[in-house]
């Protein structure tokens, strides 16, 4: 049998290749991505030194073999280096003519500056002297001997940086040097001797002379470091598996510090940052790599390289184009010059912010490098978040923690930076920011539809109370406010104004920065950056392709009669101004208007409450008929903006109290009239009192809400629908195409809907006839009580379309307060395990996603065009998309500023699985 392959020359690639099947994976599993970019580069026929890769296989068996070579292993590293000789003409520990070599680490994934590396092997003091000779150059042998024996010393034999570090301070201390560069040749050969004794002292054995021992013990001390502490902690913060091994890189040394025709440098071949094509990069006459990348010299701009060394520079740039087309996209390369000739060192797919990252693929796209499927896929949803919203400096949260600024940690609720002075409640909120301009950060315990003005004015929310799905967090990301919710540490004392943290008091007015990014809050000011979609030319490039992919007919393979097509992505907005924002970000319609947010306005709450304190059915439409306008007048807003685009309006759903003052604040103003004997007033606030308590209900939630108002007062929902249809029949008459959806909210049971919604379509209907113009509209339902899911067969023989209202389709599943969970328990059960995720950010699959996989299979058999979206918190997390893409939702609707998110996420769903067959999931 053949021995077993353990190195591989870098020109053996295409041997490589074969053994693996062809897979470019398996080969950098084999190989590790810096021996794969090495042999690959070397195959391009891109200068590389000569040189050599010793398997993670080897390393596998190495470390499994209790630290011993596997058989034939070194024998065949010996065979390779006799074959770098041969290509470059030099000898391993030759005097006369020495070759000498790095030991690199290069694990398949990168692990920067996790593993070791072992610089100048084969010099010793004889190979020293004959270079010298060779050379005429002492400084620089005495220089890199020097490296040898210190990195030698550390790297392998493991004596501390300091042993090293120490006496060199001293000798320029003593000398009355700065700077390396003030060294002199005999100054190197000193320390150089001095570092031998250091290994001698601290290894108890004197630095080896023989170049193979060097070698071989290199090549160990390589493997041995995949199991160091460093690499362990890594891999386990990365999620790399610990199994893979390093592989170990024999490159024959190029110097670029013989002089002024040598150099080194790195370089991108696209801006890492803007992403802009041109090369970005430094370099360094006269240098060796370390002293580029640790900034001891000012560097020099890669262009400049054209004036020192432009043969080299023009071969660099020849090859950088040549890089980038063979692997498609943006390379971070290190090359090294040696006397005029330029040698590459490493190629690998350059790491690069959000905006670059969607302009690079754009790009590549354009100049049919990538397909554009492939630049869809090469963006995460994240990165497209990040674009959209102001964000902190990541160096200035560094700066902001090092300072001690740090103050609390909630729930990232509504992505984005704030930064502003803190109010403690609404009114307060809005007056500041609107009468004095101020930058406001509304910090509660927990808000409440009422305080929404005062939420809309802030530049951030913080509350102390509360999850991602609790009021402050939906409204908070409808509005793209940034917030962070549920910071349980923060003590609020509405009294004092003012808010604590172990110690540390916020009063009202002062400073504090809220990042709903990460869910951290911090004391002060801290700088933001701002972006704009419109400005983003290239995203909404990129956001244009993922639309096409999802209006690809026949892109989902599903049941027949079943969407055919991505999913579309529609917003949630509740007034014009959302609705016109929610279409320059590409929603194609509004799965949710939450029509109760209108009532809170301020000329209206009056009557609102009016309508609610009536006594008789009369008094109640008498009131409602003086809300009547102002819905026509929303609604007739939301049409205008979307026109020719499906609206879906929601009937109201909160229950009535939270249209009504507190009983608390109430039974107080009562009894201090009592006391105080103040008489006028006094009836019609004990008469409110009682009204209050009357409504009062032990679990809300659960209680007289959504369709159970409807039935129990049908007057406003009346109203409403009148609205709707007189709004959407005065702009038909101007022109514009309006397509209402009436959503019934919270059903539990088809005989709600029988008992409601022919009401409904007969005002529908009327106001058509009174108008005399006909338009396409739908009733249908929202699904968020588990019955409803469960019956989906018979209810979709009434609604003509499903909306998951899935926070509280999560709430009921699970039976846990969306209010309540995150602050109590939820996030520790997410920290032990007992959930994946929380549930109101990210769908539980399992449960609540397998109602709603019943829901839409049940749905249809009844309709089978039965159209389907979800409109819960979860229509703009892409995870969540992804699964309404596969259980054949027609749409998904979030807040406008995730409605590019969602676009993309779409897409990615829409591409990951255009290969397969039939898509809807298989039952476990
Ligand atoms: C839902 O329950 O998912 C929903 C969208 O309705 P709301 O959040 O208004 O209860
Ligand atoms: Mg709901």
């Amino acid at each position: 049998m053949a021995e077993k392959k353990w190195v591989y020359l870098f020109n053996e690639i295409d041997e490589v290749q074969k053994t693996v099947g062809g897979d470019w994976d398996k080969v950098r599993s084999l190989l590790g991505g810096k021996g794969a970019g090495l042999a690959d580069m070397t195959r391009a026929n891109v200068p590389v030194p000569p040189g050599f890769t010793v398997t993670t296989e080897a390393c596998n068996a190495y470390l499994a073999e209790g630290e011993q070579f596997p058989p034939g292993m070194w024998d065949q590293e010996l065979v390779a280096l006799k074959k770098v000789e041969t290509l470059t003409g030099k000898n391993f520990g030759d005097p006369n003519n020495p070759l000498f070599v790095s030991c690199r680490s290069g694990a398949k994934f990168s692990m920067p500056g996790m593993m070791d590396t072992v610089l100048n092997i084969g010099l010793n003091d004889e190979t020293a002297a004959g270079m010298i000779q060779k050379m005429g150059d002492s400084r620089f042998v005495y220089d890199s001997y020097r490296r040898l024996v210190e990195m030698f010393g550390s790297v392998v034999l493991g004596i501390p940086d300091e042993a090293f570090e120490e006496p060199l301070a001293d000798y320029k201390k003593n000398r009355g040097l700065k700077l390396d560069t003030e060294m002199t040749a005999d100054d190197w050969k000193t320390i150089t001797e001095e570092f031998k004794t250091v290994v001698r002292r601290e290894a108890g054995f004197d630095f080896p002379q023989d170049p193979y021992e060097q070698l071989r013990l290199a090549t160990e001390a390589v493997f041995k470091s995949w199991n160091g502490k460093r690499a362990v902690d890594y891999r386990n913060a990365a999620g790399i598996a610990h199994d893979l091994g390093t592989a170990v890189n024999i490159v024959t040394m190029v110097f670029g510090n013989l002089g002024t025709d040598s150099g080194t440098g790195v370089a991108f071949t696209r801006d890492p940052a803007t992403g802009e094509n041109i090369l970005y990069g430094d370099y360094l006459l006269n240098a060796q790599g370390e002293d580029v990348v640790a900034g001891i010299r000012n560097t020099e701009k890669i262009q400049n390289l054209n004036n020192d060394l432009p043969v080299a520079y023009q071969e660099f740039l020849d090859i950088c184009d040549k890089l980038e087309l063979h692997y498609r996209d943006m390379q971070d390369v290190e090359f090294t010059i040696e006397n005029g000739k330029l040698w590459m060192l490493q190629t690998r797919t350059g790491k690069r912010t959000a905006k670059a990252s969607v302009k690079i693929a754009v790009d590549m796209a354009n100049e049919g490098l990538i397909s554009r499927s492939e630049a869809i896929l090469r963006i995460t949803p994240e990165q497209v978040d990040t674009l959209l919203h102001p964000q902190f400096d990541t160096k200035a949260i560094d700066i902001a923690k090092k300072e001690g600024r740090y103050y609390a940690k909630g729930v990232n609720a509504s992505p984005g930076a704030a930064v502003g002075r803190v109010y403690f409640d609404a009114d307060t909120s809005e007056r500041k920011a609107k009468e004095e301009h101020q930058d406001v950060i509304m910090v509660r315990p927990f808000t409440k539809p009422d305080d929404v003005h005062g939420m809309l004015a802030a530049k951030g929310i913080l509350t102390s109370e509360g999850g991602a799905t609790s009021h402050a967090a939906v409204v908070a990301r409808q509005f793209g406010v940034p917030c962070v919710v549920g910071a349980s540490e923060i003590r609020i004392d509405l009294e004092k104004l003012e808010m604590e943290v172990g110690g540390k008091v916020v009063k009202e007015g002062e400073w504090i920065s809220v990042d709903g990014t990460s869910g951290l809050v911090f004391l002060g000011q801290t700088p933001t950056v701002a972006p704009s979609l419109e400005e983003q030319t290239d995203l909404l490039t990129l956001l244009k392709w993922a639309d096409d992919i999802c209006a690809t007919l026949g892109i989902r393979k599903t049941y027949p009669g079943w969407p055919t097509k991505g999913l579309q992505v529609w917003a949630n907005a509740d007034y014009p101004k959302d609705a016109r924002r929610a279409r320059s970000y590409g929603a194609v319609g509004i799965g949710l208007c939450r029509t109760e947010h209108m009532f809170f306005e301020q000329e209206r709450l009056p009557i609102v409450q009016k309508m609610i304190l009536a006594e008789t059915s009369d008094q109640r439409i008498a009131a409602l008929d003086e809300l009547l306008p102002y819905q026509r007048l929303d609604f007739e807003g939301l049409f205008e903006a979307m026109d020719g685009y499906p609206v879906i309006i929601r009937l109201i759903d909160p229950p009535l109290h939270e249209f009504l003052p507190s009983e608390e604040s109430l039974l107080e103003e009562v009894i201090t009239m009592r006391v105080k004997g103040e008489k006028v007033g006094l009836a019609k606030k004990e008469k409110l009192l009682a009204s209050v308590k009357s409504l009062h209900e032990s679990n809300p939630m659960l209680g007289l809400r959504g369709v159970r108002l409807s039935i129990y007062m049908p007057e406003i929902v009346e109203m409403q629908v009148r609205a709707i249809f007189e709004a959407a029949a005065d702009q038909t008459l101007k022109g514009v195409v309006v397509k209402p959806e009436v959503m019934i909210p919270l059903t539990g049971t088809v005989k709600e809907l029988n008992w409601i919604q022919p009401r409904l379509e007969r005002i529908a209907k009327q106001v058509m006839q009174e108008k005399e113009v006909t338009f396409e509209y739908k009733f249908g339902t929202m699904v968020e009580i588990p019955r409803a899911a469960i019956t989906a067969e018979e209810i979709a023989e009434v609604a003509e379309f499903f909306s998951f209202g899935t926070n509280d389709l999560t709430q009921m599943t699970f039976g846990y307060s969306r209010d309540d969970a995150e602050r109590n328990f939820l996030i520790k059960y997410v920290e032990e395990g007992i959930l994946p995720k929380n549930p109101f950010q990210t769908l539980d699959v399992e449960g609540v996603g397998r109602l709603m996989k019943m829901a839409v299979e049940e749905g249809r058999k009844t309709r089978v065009n039965l159209e389907v979206g979800i409109c819960g918190e979860h229509g703009g997390d892409p995870a969540s998309i992804e699964f309404c893409h596969l259980i054949g939702n027609n749409y998904v609707s979030c807040s406008p500023f995730r409605v590019p998110i969602a676009r993309l996420a779409a897409a990615h769903s829409a591409l990951k699985y255009s290969e397969m067959g039939v898509q809807v999931l298989e039952d476990k």
